[in-house]
This record gives structure tokens, sequence and C-alpha cells, in this order.
């Protein structure tokens, strides 16, 4: 029974983490995180950023052409091994594809989207008009919300999701957070000044 119980589960572990291998992956390589600094730090709002944030949306549509490998594989173990394992990976992978085919009708998806691209990109605007926060205004991305670095104001509250740079939590812990989290922010205070 608890052989069952446990493949089962080690089926749904390795379809999420299948979902999540491009932008787990890809994103990471160290000549792609130069122009960043390194995590945990905030990250300057500027073009590189909000390039990084288009790409990560893109790897998370491209981890739905991944979660057809544990479908496919989930159904021949069901077929022709280990039943429970191959159900436990037919079964998430196929939730995981429906859930994300349908997110944007619910008005769900992926933790880096267009919105929230633009949305940084209007802090930008800002910080160069006459509004800006303060005479030399540094907008960057701390873990809670976009700060300015001089005067400490919050200029935009959204906590920083995962921006694909190398983990300082190591590889593994940093990787079954991300597996777990999906990238979403770790932490979501409401802030306010
Ligand atoms: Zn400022």
């Amino acid at each position: 029974m608890w052989f069952e119980v446990f493949s089962f589960f080690v089926g749904v572990f390795f379809s999420h983490a299948a979902f999540r291998i491009p932008f787990l992956l890809f994103p990471r390589m160290k000549s792609w995180n130069e122009q960043f600094t390194s995590h945990p730090e905030p990250v300057n709002v500027d073009g590189e950023l909000l390039l990084r944030v288009l790409h990560m949306r893109n790897f998370y549509y491209l981890g739905l052409f991944f979660t057809f490998i544990p479908l496919i594989f989930g159904w021949l173990t069901i077929q022709y091994g280990n039943a429970p394992l191959g159900f436990g990976l037919w079964l998430s992978s196929g939730w995981l594809l429906i859930s994300n085919i349908s997110s944007p009708l619910a008005g769900e998806g992926p933790p880096w989207t267009k919105t929230l691209a633009m949305k940084l990109q209007l802090v930008r605007n800002e910080a160069e008009s006459d509004k800006s926060c303060c005479q030399f205004p540094a907008p960057v991305w701390e873990v809670t919300a976009v700060r300015c670095a001089i005067c400490r104001k919050i200029l935009l509250n959204e906590p920083r999701p995962d921006l694909g740079r190398p983990r300082s939590d190591g590889k593994i812990k940093g990787l079954f957070l991300l597996i777990l989290s999906g990238g979403r922010p770790l932490v979501s205070l409401n802030e306010e000044e």
C-alpha cells in the first residue's frame, strides 16, 4: 500500500519537474546572467530586466511541451509497468496541461506576464520624468517590491518572482523550492507607505 502511494507521488513530482524544465534550466547558465546582480540581491529595473521577464514567460509556456513526456510515459507505465507511478505521472501532467491551457480564462497564469513587464516599464518612465521620487532615482526590484535604492520609496508593490538567476540557496534546495513554487514569489507583503 505505502509503496503504491509513494509511487503515485513520485509520478506527480516528476510531472511537475518536467513542466518546469525549461525555466529551471535554460535561463540559469552563467553567461546568461552576467548583466544581473547575483541572487538574491536586488535587480536594477532596466531593459535587460524587462527582457528577462518576457523570456521567463516564454520558458514557462515551453514547459507545456515538456509535459507531454510524463503524459506519454505515464500512459505507457500504466499499460506495462507500475500502475500507481503511471497514474501519478499521467494524472498530474494531464492536469497541468488542462489547467495551463485554461488559465488565461481563469485569470491565472505564469508569474511573469506582459502586464508585469509593462508596469516595470512605467516605473522606468516615471524615474526618468519630472515626477521621479528623488533627484537621482534608482529603481531596484527587491524581494517584496520595487523600491528606489536612494530614497527607499516603494515604486511598485509587486513581490519579485524568480528571474532565472542561479540560486544562492544551493542547487538542490533552490531547485526543489522552484519546482514547488513554480517561480512565484515566496513572500507577499502588503507594505504601505
Ligand atoms: Zn528615489
